[in-house]
């Protein structure tokens, strides 16, 4: 059994402009010790879920389940999620300054957090496990720094004292929101390093939550990418960097800038995401993808098995085959989608879901 699996998890707000579906469907498992990265834009919905699975949303209307280490976390008390909270479930969020009380010495901070879930701790014992995890972080002079207050801490700095209080309980699961997304390219790594240590020494399980690639090919098992509040993608990692399926995943690989000048210019995806009030009909990527074509526009691919991989999901019609998925993606590299796709050329067969084969021209317009 995973730590944590989510299954159908939904969740809308109602707004003056109509009902905003933030997250439609999400499914994952999370395994003790492994990294699962969510990967998407802005507003893809990846924050609003892990959120809401902590009990941190407010004012929505949730459906699905969400069971951790055998507890339901969807519908549970406030008491139970209080307790869930920072004990087993640790956080990290973006932005340290956020969640660090400016008021406060970083230590006495920690110390509270300790204490608050284990009144049994004495002061002396929880200020000597602070300083203990400051130094395990990296902090120089811990024992001093200690009494710092967080205005005294650089951002990579500060992002450790972050981690620090979310390792203060020894947590299971740790969740990361774009937690190195303010931070210059080296201290960014120091903290990815960081967490990886704590993750070899700890054996916590990781979610992260990042719309930076390079984030996920350095810290991840398994990747799921979401767009428009549903998941696109999920694979393993190399699966995702070198196999990939969908469009989308396709396409924020194309934005990536070139590694060790291989790629000459960046592809930009086209276009914005569409309003999750306002989704369009079929596939929520048709109007942005290449690939699109009639059946994208009125009906809403699953997300189901590809190429053959137990571990690989994509939301898309494209074919399954992985040989027919990489012709199209060749064809699109020459500019001769247009043509494949209206069956000016050999005609490509491919599996329907329900496992009928497709001719290049029933793809087309
Ligand atoms: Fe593109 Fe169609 Fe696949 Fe959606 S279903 S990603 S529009 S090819």
């Amino acid at each position: 059994m995973s730590l944590l699996e989510v299954r159908d998890l939904r969740v809308a707000f109602n707004t003056p402009d109509g009902v905003l579906e933030a997250v439609r469907g999400l499914s994952f498992d999370v395994d003790r010790g492994s990294t699962l990265a969510i990967v998407g834009e802005s507003g893809s919905g990846k924050s609003v879920a892990t959120q809401t699975i902590t009990g941190l949303t407010t004012g929505a209307r949730v459906t699905g389940s969400a069971r951790f280490d055998g507890t339901e976390l969807i519908g549970a008390s406030p008491e139970v999620l209080r307790g869930i909270r920072g004990a087993r479930i640790g956080m990290i969020f973006q932005d340290p300054l956020s969640s660090l009380h400016p008021y406060y010495k970083v230590g006495w901070q920690i110390v509270e957090m300790i204490r608050a879930h284990d009144r049994g701790v004495s002061t002396d014992a929880a200020r000597r496990r602070a300083a203990e995890l400051l130094a395990v972080v990296g902090i120089p002079h811990a024992q001093s720094r200690i009494d710092d207050y967080p205005h005294q801490f650089s951002g990579g700095m500060r992002q450790r004292v972050m981690i620090a209080m979310a390792m203060a309980l020894d947590p299971v699961l740790l969740i990361a929101d774009e937690p190195t997304t303010a931070l210059d390219v080296t201290v960014q790594a120091q903290v990815l390093s960081v967490m990886r240590r704590l993750q070899e020494e700890f054996g916590t399980a990781i979610i992260l939550i990042t719309h930076d690639l390079g984030v996920v090919a350095e810290m991840s098992d398994e990747v799921v990418v979401m767009y428009a509040g549903a998941a696109m993608e999920r694979a393993p990692r190399r699966t995702l960097f070198y196999a990939n399926h969908h469009p989308y995943t396709e396409g924020l690989l194309g934005s990536l800038p070139a590694q060790g000048g291989v790629r000459a210019r960046l592809t930009p995806i086209l276009g914005v995401p569409p309003s999750l009030i306002d989704l369009p009909q079929g596939c929520p990527f048709a109007p942005r993808c290449p690939y699109a074509f009639d059946r994208c526009r009125s009906e809403t691919p699953p997300l189901r098995r590809v190429f053959d991989d137990p571990d690989h999901d994509s939301a898309c019609w494209l074919p399954t085959v992985l040989s027919e998925r990489e012709a199209l993606r060749s064809a699109r590299a020459q500019g001769d989608l247009e043509r494949i796709q209206a069956g000016a050329a050999e005609p490509l067969s491919r599996p329907t879901t329900e496992g009928a084969s497709m001719t290049a021209d029933e793809v087309s317009p």
